[in-house]
């Protein structure tokens, strides 16, 4: 007898290695001292959220006694919620996009499984290039979907245009990408999404349906060097965006984020409309309300990039010292370092004998790398780490 599905058992046990990691950090913290353990495994936001958002939550409770301040609303969400951030979403995308294209879900991820939900059948498949967030291959299977991973340029992590290619076929329907990239801090060039733009054009047209393009985007706003972030509203009628303010407003728990369907698809309305059922029927019902009352207010503000910025090059000087080699992060908050070793849960064992915590690149579809975050501690923290890394790096190197 088996109280637990058999999909969920192979979940749950593959996630065992990530699990132990946690656990065995507990351990470390207990015996040695938080300060003196290096977590770079969660990429869980650690600023505080900006100032606005605690002065928009007093407004909130001092209206509280309003009949229905908290209940259920419209499911896409209130509609001065969703006026805001169409206004917001049109700034940062350079595209025009009224309030009735975007529909507030529960962060980017609700956001993901109510499109999916809304436009897979069982069996269709969503190509995505790896490494990729792990979440992505369990939102696939939700909603009856496969994620087909294709394997981008070794190390600068650019799309490779063969892997999706290759990764092509008849159940074909959305083509997922992600930039700025968790866990690769890669940010896709026009050049490279023109050219996925042509190729899933032309499959399109081959398999006689749309191929949608969804482009999950909670890390837009972290953009270190300046490089340019194109819209795909612009370059694909078939867009869709998922995005959220989990990172830039630090509210990763409130569970704000949204769908937004591109104004120029073609009976984008049916879309829409599925979308706005799927985010009720999953039992979303609809995006929490205090959420959305303080996005209606603060959309404009955002936790401070230097902080982020500073600790990345500081992580960048802790690895060149260690001789770790890596492609220096353009976006979001991680590193994506080449382990020195083939197998990279070895590579995690021996940083984690130096009390330090990372991710194997495996856990992401990509052996052979790592995954350290700097969403957590401080520059100073970081800098702190650096003698751990060398020692780490000393042991392989007496391993040879
Ligand atoms: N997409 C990516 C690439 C992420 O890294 C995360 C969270 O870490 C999410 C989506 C989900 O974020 P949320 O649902 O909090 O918006």
């Amino acid at each position: 007898m088996s109280l637990i599905s058999n999909e969920i058992s192979g979940y749950m046990s593959k996630a065992s290695f990530i699990r132990k990691m946690f656990e065995r950090g507990i351990e470390l913290k207990k015996q040695f001292g938080a300060e003196n353990v290096y977590d770079f495994s969660l990429g869980n936001p650690d600023l505080p959220p900006p100032r606005e958002v605690a002065a928009e939550l007093r407004n909130i409770a001092d209206g509280l006694d309003q009949a229905f301040a908290l209940g259920y609303m419209p499911n896409p969400g209130y509609p001065e919620a969703r006026e805001a951030v169409a206004g917001a979403v049109s700034k940062d995308q350079g595209v025009a996009v009224p309030a009735s294209n975007v529909i507030l879900t529960c962060g980017a991820a609700g956001a993901i499984n109510a499109f999916f939900r809304a436009v897979l059948e069982p069996g269709d498949e969503i190509v995505c290039p790896a490494p990729y967030f792990v979440e992505y291959g369990f939102y696939a299977g939700n909603n009856g979907g496969i994620l087909k991973p294709a394997m981008s340029k070794d190390f600068t992590f650019e799309l490779n245009l063969n892997t999706i290619a290759a990764q092509l076929s008849d159940k074909t329907r959305v083509m997922f990408i992600n930039s700025p990239n968790n866990p690769t801090g890669v940010i896709y060039s026009r050049e490279e999404l023109e050219a996925l733009v042509s190729l899933v054009r032309e499959h399109s047209k081959k398999i006689g349906r749309e191929i949608y393009l969804l482009s999950d985007e909670p890390y837009r706003f972290l953009n270190y060097d300046g490089s340019e972030i194109p819209s795909v509203l612009e370059l694909y009628e078939y867009s869709v965006i998922a995005t959220s303010w989990s990172k830039s407003l630090s509210m990763a728990g409130e569970r704000v984020g949204c769908l937004v369907v591109n104004p120029a698809m073609p009976e984008g309305e049916k879309l829409l409309g599925a979308v706005t059922l799927t985010n009720r029927i999953l039992g979303f019902v609809n995006a929490p309300a205090i959420g959305q009352k303080i996005l209606g207010k603060v959309i404009d503000s955002q936790v401070d990039v230097n902080i982020y910025h500073e600790r990345r090059d500081a992580m960048a000087a802790v690895l060149d010292e260690a001789g770790i080699e890596y492609s220096l992060p353009r976006g979001a908050f991680y590193f994506f370092p080449k382990s020195p070793l083939a197998d990279d849960f070895k590579f995690c064992d021996i940083l984690m004998s130096e009390n330090i915590l990372a991710v194997p690149g495996s856990g992401f579809g990509c052996p052979g790398y790592v995954r350290l975050t700097f969403s957590v501690g401080s520059a100073e923290a970081i800098r702190r780490s650096g003698p751990a890394f060398k020692r780490a790096m000393n042991k392989i190197n007496d391993m040879e």
